[in-house]
């Protein structure tokens, strides 16, 4: 008989690893954003939210004017980040935790 709690122990101490393990695996750290939610963005890569103004070709003028697009600064906010040069993170989706795929809800 005492065998018998002690494999009913073993069972319930194994169910509750099993049920555990996944919900850590969950809350692990995104590696992609390393739980910041946010990546740099690749369009503005090294410009900090910038890019190269699309109208005057990053030159500033168009002709001897000023281009109006960027008024003669040459960048433009970047359109992908909106000049904060941080993108919602495509792994994660901006919650910044990992796992396993599918348990996310992506
Ligand atoms: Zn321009
Ligand atoms: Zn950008
Ligand atoms: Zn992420």
């Amino acid at each position: 008989m005492r065998f018998f709690l002690l494999y009913i122990l073993a069972i319930f101490l194994i169910l509750t690893v099993f049920t555990i393990a996944p919900a850590m695996d969950y809350s692990t750290t995104c590696t992609e954003c390393h739980g910041k939610g946010k990546v740099t963005c690749r369009t503005c890569w090294g410009m900090g939210g910038q890019v190269d103004c699309p109208k005057c070709d990053g030159k500033g003028r168009i002709g001897n004017e000023y281009c109006s697009q960027c008024s003669g600064t040459k960048y433009v906010k970047c359109p992908d980040c909106h000049g904060t040069a941080k993108v919602t993170c495509p792994k994660c989706g901006g919650s910044g935790k990992g796992g396993p795929c599918g348990t996310s809800g992506r």
